[in-house]
């Protein structure tokens, strides 16, 4: 079946719902999305959407594009991140007109709390920048963005899941999907296709990210040539809850939540003392595993799965009822513990891609170090790396980089449908995701899909984690390779059609193993610390050598890297204290 648009949004996260609002103001545009569209991600987003409003303190988006370069290691592309933070005024005022319900000041303003790595005039203190609704911030902008799409006539294609690109030399023409109710295969064509896949902490065993975080994206774009950019920047959140990963927002730390110790201690003193507990997370992050290796940790064992306290007793039962009600009912539900009367026992957990499919500042892909843009292909959020996050994204900068870029991208996307061609398709264009189809569904047995899962997850895990060796790293790169060679021969075991739901997990684990690859190849490469980069082997951050984005192709099993320039042309990079 083949389909005629003039521009396909692939995503209905935050991004690819700001994006779809811009763009179908002028053309035809149609949503696919693998799920629902408001179960997307974005949805769970908890703690906030940081922008220097000034409501509470005085703050300016200067301030905030400091911080969000420092933040980053100085890996950021600096004009992007102006772009960011002075979009970012914009865009909440603009969700606010739209009809999102933010928590208030006494005033009537929108109110706004802590968050780790913002300051106030370059690093002094913390600031506070996050705009919130309660702890369900994300879901509030995911059904805001929807409404306003369906008002606006967006047309969704609601459990579709795309598995292939259609390219014609440098120029994009469509994707290629399968429909999960009839398991029919669809060929979208447009003249622009946008992705906005999301993230992919499902590589790892312990994540925050909900099970269709695969990197569907930017795997489908890594197959047809184009490169992902920084993959070796992959984020551990600190506080998920211990053993399980489910994210303990930020926020209650930017509420006055603290880190301990088996002693009681707030460790944090003593590796960040201006910033504390609201240190960027990759700082945190290896604190705890430092004091957890030191037996510290509250078993005392030093053991990796050791863990640590957040204490939220003393903000009291109000504060928490009002501002972070969801989190209050995840740890009773999950642990048992009321944060109003006894520690979360916490842990690191995988969080964030820095990197992805590399764009400029209009979310135009790009697929080399010099910036030649693939006509008509677009990327933005989470799968995209536009680069605003460098080596460590701060805290509430995500959903701002859906808003300001998914909306900027949709923008452009209006105009360059309107000179563009509409593009030639035929059934044949998707013979390569039809024969694939067919391979996995031919009946044969082969190896389970669970259990090359469980074996990538659990090395990606241990061995590309928060601390890194040459020696891990090289390990896994050989364990994914193999996965990939048994991957070859898994076949699904129900080969009927309508709601084929293990066909699609088995394409997301080729998604993730080809993401896991060229993670773990690119970080091997590294050879540095930078942000959650973090290598043992190569403790310091090398300027020299290293102030380059890596770019990372996928030829069959092999894997390529080049870089691309990192912008500095406002701030120098300096050493990163805090
Ligand atoms: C628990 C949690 C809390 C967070 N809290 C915050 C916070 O407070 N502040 C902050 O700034 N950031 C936060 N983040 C990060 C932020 O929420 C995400 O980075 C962001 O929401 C990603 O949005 P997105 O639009 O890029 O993608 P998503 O919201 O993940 O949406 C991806 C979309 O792509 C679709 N899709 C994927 N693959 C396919 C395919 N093959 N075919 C068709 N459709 C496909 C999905 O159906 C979905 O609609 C949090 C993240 C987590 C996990």
């Amino acid at each position: 079946m083949i389909h005629q648009f003039n521009a396909i949004i692939v995503g209905s996260g935050g991004a690819g719902l700001y994006a779809a609002l811009e763009a179908s103001r002028g053309s035809r545009t149609a949503v696919l999305s693998k799920l629902y569209p408001i179960r997307s991600h974005t949805g769970a987003a908890q703690g906030g959407i940081g922008a220097a409003l000034g409501n509470v303190e005085e703050d300016k988006p200067e301030w905030h594009a400091f911080d969000t370069i420092k933040g980053g290691d100085y890996l950021v592309d600096q004009q992007a991140a102006k772009i960011l933070t002075e979009g970012a005024v914009q865009a909440v005022y603009d969700l606010e007109n739209r009809g999102l319900p933010f928590n208030r000041t006494p005033e009537g303003r929108i109110d706004q709390r802590r968050f780790g790595g913002h300051t106030r005039n370059f690093g002094e203190a913390p600031v506070k920048r996050a705009c919130y609704a309660a702890d369900r911030t994300g879901h509030m902008i995911l059904q805001t963005l929807y409404q306003q799409c369906i008002k606006n006539n967006v047309t969704f294609f609601d459990e579709f899941q795309v598995v292939d690109l259609i390219m014609d030399g440098d120029t994009c023409k469509g994707v290629v999907a399968v429909e999960l109710a009839t398991g029919d295969l669809h060929i979208l064509a447009a003249k622009a296709v946008l992705f906005a896949t999301g993230g992919f902490g499902r590589m790892f065993k312990v994540t925050s990210n909900a099970f269709a975080n695969t990197g569907d994206g930017p795997a489908v774009c890594a197959r047809r040539g184009i490169p992902l950019q920084d993959m070796e920047f992959y984020q551990f959140h600190p506080t998920g809850i211990m053993g399980l990963g489910i994210l303990i927002s930020e926020a209650v730390r930017g509420e006055g939540g603290i880190l301990r110790n088996r002693d009681g201690q707030r460790f944090m003193e003593g590796y960040s003392p201006v910033l504390l507990d609201l240190a960027p997370r990759d700082i945190i992050a290896r604190s705890m595993l430092t004091e957890v290796r030191s037996g510290k940790g509250i078993r005392g064992d030093r053991r990796i799965d050791d863990y640590l306290y957040l204490d939220a007793t003393h903000l009291g039962k109000e504060t928490l009822m009002k501002k972070l009600p969801d989190i209050t009912s995840f740890c009773k539900t999950y642990l048992g513990v009321d944060p109003a009367e006894a520690p979360i026992p916490v842990l690191p957990t995988a969080h964030y891609a820095m990197g992805g499919i590399p764009t400029d500042i209009h979310g135009r892909v790009v697929r080399d170090g010099k910036g030649t843009v693939v006509n008509g292909l677009y990327a933005a959020g989470e799968c995209a790396c536009v680069s605003v996050h460098g080596a460590n994204r701060l805290g509430t900068n995500s959903l701002v980089d859906l808003v300001v870029f998914g909306r900027r991208a949709g923008q452009h996307i209006g105009d360059y449908v309107k000179q563009a061609d509409a593009p030639k398709v035929s059934e044949a264009d998707a013979d390569s995701g039809r024969a694939w189809i067919a391979h996995l569904t031919d009946g044969q047995s082969g190896p389970h899909g669970g259990r090359l899962m469980e074996e990538m997850q659990i090395t990606m895990m241990e061995r590309v984690g928060i601390y890194r060796t040459a020696g891990d790293m090289q390990s896994a790169v050989e364990t994914i390779q193999s996965l990939r060679e048994s991957y070859r021969a898994v076949r699904v075991q129900d080969t009927g059609k309508q709601f084929n739901t293990d066909l699609l997990e088995i394409i997301e684990l080729g998604n993730l193993l080809d993401i896991s690859l060229i993670t773990a190849a690119t970080a091997l490469n590294r050879k540095e610390s930078r942000g959650a980069h973090s290598r043992e082997d190569f403790p310091q951050r090398d300027d020299e050598g290293w102030l380059k984005h890596s770019l990372t192709y996928l030829d069959g099993d092999a894997v390529r890297i080049d870089y691309r320039p990192v912008d500095i042309s406002i701030w120098k990079p300096k050493p990163r204290t805090y």
